[in-house]
């Protein structure tokens, strides 16, 4: 069984990934440093992933002689919210949950932001463990601490890192996923290859059909490949100050300026594959990489039917404008995470508007 120690400053994540593990939840993570028995535990799911799978955690808490309750908000970014937030403090304190209880996150990386959020801050810090159910989730959200909801004014605005006592990745969950959604989840998977491994990057070539197939074994190898690399990332700078962290905003400067445009139904992992897509052109355009990078990068978002240009064209303009309003953006300045190779990063805050303009352009064609 593949587990993992994620270490995240003075705290550490114990993460399980296995096929059945769902089923075993509440045992993994009285083996993970939570409090056994915790006073209570409050499931917090979604209205798609709770009609799928909560019956089989809340079983794992039956079977270990523990009470746990559910709270299932609706499926979507939608639930990222304040006052679905509201709604789970007052639900918390309507059972008298207090520090001594423990928050179960059941659910995809909305799910996973929404409850770490609550459970960074109720009662200022009670502990919770994830179970993700999406690729997303599982590479990505589920890793690293950081919880959020977002604003009307901006996504993500108001969060907290809360560092999870258990992840617990089920990788049969990932069965009832459309594939689309696997697709999308593996453009975050090339960009951890992108930014430090060139053999990972060539497995996902090997592996393309197997994934899309929701091959267990390779999903699970998939998993624990992904998981290692950002836990690595992370450990370097847990609350990113130091900028180690900053190499996982690879494709993410364009792709969040592409999903903030709200023109298109796209998925996030679809529009950070365009964004790395146009991040490889734009460290061809600065010098720092030949046109090679750009093409391997093209046909393998090709060979999981990830977009590689954008449904109508856009605006160069217009995205420049989305960028510019990043939150990652210092001064006014844009800041991008550039390859001079496979596993090389190069942070670049002198690209010109022109190079930028010349990179998107890449993305109406
Ligand atoms: P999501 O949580 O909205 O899930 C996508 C859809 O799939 C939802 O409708 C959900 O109900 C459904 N679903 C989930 N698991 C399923 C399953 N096994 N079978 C069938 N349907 C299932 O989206 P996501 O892509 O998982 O996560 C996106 C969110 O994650 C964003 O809000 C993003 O900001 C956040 N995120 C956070 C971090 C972090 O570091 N905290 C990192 C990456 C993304």
């Amino acid at each position: 069984m593949p587990e993992l120690e994620l270490i995240a400053g003075n705290r550490a994540t114990r993460v399980v990934i296995e096929c059945g593990l769902i089923g075993r939840l509440c045992d993994e993570l009285h083996h993970s440093g939570a409090p056994v028995p915790a006073a209570s535990y409050s499931l917090i799911t979604d209205h798609n992933v709770g009609g799928l799978y909560a019956e089989r955690v809340i079983g794992s808490f039956h079977k270990a002689g523990c009470e746990i309750r559910e709270f299932c908000v609706p499926a979507g970014e939608g639930s990222k919210s304040i006052g679905t937030l509201t709604k789970i403090y007052e639900w918390l304190a309507s059972n008298g949950v207090g520090r001594d209880g423990v928050l179960v996150a059941l659910g995809g990386g909305v799910v996973s932001d929404l409850a770490g959020f609550a459970a960074a801050t109720w009662m200022r810090g009670v502990p919770h463990t994830i179970c993700p159910t999406t690729i997303e989730g599982a590479i990505d959200a589920a890793v690293g601490g950081k919880t959020a909801v977002n604003l009307p004014v901006g996504k993500n605005l108001v969060g907290a890192f809360h560092i999870p006592v258990f992840v617990g990745v089920d990788p049969t969950v990932f069965a009832t996923l459309p594939r689309r959604d696997i697709a999308a989840g593996v453009a975050e998977s090339m960009k951890h290859a992108l930014i430090t491994d060139e053999a990972f990057l060539d497995w996902h070539e090997t592996h393309a059909d197997a994934i899309l197939a929701g091959d267990v074994e390779v999903l699970t190898e998939f998993a624990v490949r992904n998981i290692k690399i950002k836990g690595d990332v992370v450990a370097k700078d847990p609350l990113e100050r130091t900028g180690a962290r900053m190499a996982l905003n690879f494709g993410h400067t364009v792709g969040h300026a592409i999903e903030s445009c709200g023109e298109y139904e796209l998925r996030h992992g679809e529009c950070v594959g365009l964004g790395m897509l146009a991040a490889c052109r734009l460290s061809n355009i600065v010098g720092l990489t030949g046109t090679a990078l750009t093409e391997r990068v093209r046909s393998l978002l090709r060979r999981f039917d990830l977009p590689t240009v954008l449904p109508k064209p856009l605006d160069p303009d217009a995205l420049l404008a989305f960028m510019r309003r990043d939150k990652k953006t210092r001064a006014g300045k844009l800041r991008f995470v550039l390859l001079e190779g496979i596993g090389k990063v190069v942070i670049d805050d002198d690209v010109t508007d022109e190079q930028i303009r010349d990179a998107l352009a890449m993305l109406n064609a």
